[in-house]
């Protein structure tokens, strides 16, 4: 935990985060990797969700928001681009998915388990594969 807080993660509607250890494992091999190499600020929209804030904003039934293996993050400079990051985090090689959205990369990483190193962009109600993954 280099560049970031736990604060930042904390769920948007209540302000609880949890499974902090799948977070700071989120943040050690992907985020913070990804912030140095990019040399310049992440924001983290959205960390840890609770159940109920994760179905208000639509995530998906089995989110990783949920158990602290995901964020969505964005270059905190203005007109900065989405394909960067997403080429940053790649190049780094540790990420179990990334999801390249109009305003945001969704970025997830499985402490325990196999990562199963995906590249997608939201596309219409879909995902387009980026990768083979
Ligand atoms: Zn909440």
């Amino acid at each position: 935990m280099k560049y970031f807080k736990m604060e930042e993660f904390e769920c948007r509607c209540c302000g609880k985060v949890r499974f902090t250890e799948n977070i700071e494992a989120l943040v050690e091999n992907v985020l913070d990797p990804a912030r140095e190499k990019l040399g310049m600020a992440i924001s983290v929209n959205s960390g840890f969700r609770c159940p109920r804030h994760n179905a208000a904003v639509g995530g998906e039934p089995q989110s990783q928001h949920m158990v602290g293996e995901a964020a969505d993050i964005s270059p905190l400079k203005s007109g900065s681009k989405l394909e960067q990051l997403v080429t940053v985090i790649v190049e780094q090689g540790k990420y179990d998915q990334v999801i390249l959205y109009p305003t945001f990369v969704h970025v997830s990483w499985k402490k325990n388990g196999t990562n199963r190193r995906q590249i997608l962009k939201k596309s219409g109600n879909g995902y387009q594969r980026l990768s083979k993954g």
